[in-house]
């Protein structure tokens, strides 16, 4: 008699050799296991393929393939829109891919498909080293990097992906394949900003740069003083050195250490400074807006480690609140612009929302916008408008907040958006924010995953 009845209970006998493990509703880890990092999504996999190697990976989506089932990759969970998990599917979990390899004297590091950047941030700035990230530490390498990756370096090193030098994939029909300039550049073209359309990613390797300690943290000043705030600093970024990265924010002051108590859950405009070079350099770059813009509440400037900056806002994000986001592409800031983030600022819904404006600028301008599906390389800024909170009473509230925040300034956006920082908001805004880059990720998926096997993404559809 045949007793298999779900698909957990097929892999385990379909998959023999399996080395990592293959986790279902049944199993006493399940619930821990299918958690991602945005509380607002709660999906049941049918199978939880966590992945020792590429071989188990290889195995899984073999599995999810022949099975007719939908496939998600869960690098480190962290993507808004719940994309690293899937209802009645498989997920292949990458998080025991785990192996980083610095090499200091070719400046690279090797990371393998399931880490965060906390994690490569740590072994790297051991030998006085980073590659360009994001700005939470706990984020995944997987995501963030193959939809382009914004962070503190952006503007002296330019995106995740123009430190991308190779990735090793098992692709949807398990082969495994290398991606470089020289092996498949179609395919490295297309991981390059395409997501994890084009397969399971196992390994990457960056290009490193000696960046250790940074001059780094908030200036704060009154959320009335948003527009005069803003209105400098659009003046001052684009000409600023590329040194100088600062990214502007609504958002509220934590009721923690190290800030002072009177400014405890004081509504604020800010920048967010990272530095690369001295103090005393720092505060000269930094004086023309420091002059521009009215007195700040607090300038909370000073040296640290990179990995410090890097996790500075990890307590005050933790995993397992409630997250709505939306976001768009400025390349100007004009003064109407200014008023209406005055406004939802003001009215911020809770502590943890939060307004960010990423600059895009320096050397993330360096690279065309064909060179890689990265196709907003003219807008100056992305930003990110982010309703979090820990209560699903006011999931209502801060998703509304982000939505009305970010319609009130679709006038005046580029188009389209980060695709790292969309919710599921469709295919037309999906191909809005590759532009013209759209019809030739089309066609590569068509040549590498004809199925749309890999379709639980901000997806690309093969080319007919
Ligand atoms: C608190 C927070 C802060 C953030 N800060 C930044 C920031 O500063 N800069 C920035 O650019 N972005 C930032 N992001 C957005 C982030 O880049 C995306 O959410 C990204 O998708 C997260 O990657 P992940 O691997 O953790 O996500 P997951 O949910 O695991 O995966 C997201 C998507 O990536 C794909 N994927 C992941 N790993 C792989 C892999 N190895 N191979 C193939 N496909 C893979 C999955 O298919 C899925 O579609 C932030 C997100 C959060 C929640």
């Amino acid at each position: 008699m045949n007793t298999v009845t779900t698909p957990a209970q097929a892999a385990r006998q379909e998959l023999p050799g399996f080395k990592g493990q293959l986790i279902g509703p049944e199993d006493a880890n399940y619930d821990e296991a299918r958690k991602i990092y945005n509380a607002m999504i709660d999906k049941r996999p049918a199978l939880i393929a966590r992945c020792a190697d590429p071989d188990d990976i290889a195995k899984a989506v073999g599995f999810a393939r022949d099975h007719g089932l939908l496939l998600a990759i869960r690098g480190g969970g962290h993507n808004g829109a719940g994309l690293g998990t899937v209802d009645d599917g498989v997920v292949i979990d990458l998080s025991l891919l785990k192996d980083i390899q610095v090499d200091p004297d070719a400046r690279t590091v090797r990371v393998g498909g399931g880490c965060t950047w906390g994690e490569v941030d740590a072994a790297t700035n051991e030998h006085g080293l980073a590659t360009p990230s994001g700005i939470i530490s706990t984020t995944g390498v997987g995501g963030l990097t193959l939809g382009g990756g914004l962070g503190h370096l952006t503007r002296k090193c330019g995106l995740a992906i123009d430190n991308l030098l190779e990735a090793d994939l098992v692709l949807a029909s398990g082969e495994r394949v290398r991606a470089s300039a020289d092996e498949n550049p179609d395919l490295y073209w297309a991981i390059r900003g395409g997501g994890g359309n084009f397969g399971v990613v196992t390994s990457f390797l960056f290009r490193l740069h000696e960046v250790d300690t940074v001059v780094g943290g908030p200036t704060f000043w009154p959320i009335e003083d948003t527009a005069e705030v803003l209105a400098a600093y659009r003046e001052f970024l684009p000409s600023a050195p590329r040194e100088l990265n600062g990214f502007f924010a609504v958002t509220t002051v934590p009721p923690a250490e190290p800030f002072p108590q009177e400014l405890h859950l004081r509504k604020v405009c800010g920048i967010v400074w990272c530095y690369v070079g001295d103090e005393k350099d720092a505060a000269e770059v930094m004086a023309p807006l420091m002059d521009a813009a009215p007195e700040p509440l607090m300038h909370g400037v000073q040296p640290m480690p990179f990995p410090a900056l890097q996790s500075a806002f990890d307590g005050l994000y933790p995993a397992g609140d409630q997250w709505y986001w939306r976001a768009d592409f400025v390349k100007e800031i004009p003064d109407e612009a200014l008023q209406i983030h005055a406004k939802f600022g003001a009215e911020m819904p809770t502590m943890q929302s939060t307004m960010h404006m990423y600059p895009i600028d320096g050397a993330a301008h360096d690279v065309d916008a064909a060179d890689t599906p990265w196709s907003y390389r003219d807008a100056v800024w992305g930003s990110v408008f982010a309703g979090v909170d820990p209560d699903p009473a006011n999931a209502g509230d801060i998703r509304k907040w982000s939505v009305d925040y970010n319609e009130a300034l679709r006038p005046h956006s580029a188009g389209g958006a980060y695709v790292n920082m969309m919710m599921e908001e469709g295919q037309e805004r999906i191909r809005d924010s590759y532009r013209d880059n759209y019809d030739r990720l089309a066609a590569i998926k068509a040549t590498y995953d004809p199925e749309n096997l890999f379709r639980v993404n901000q997806n690309i559809e093969p080319k007919a």
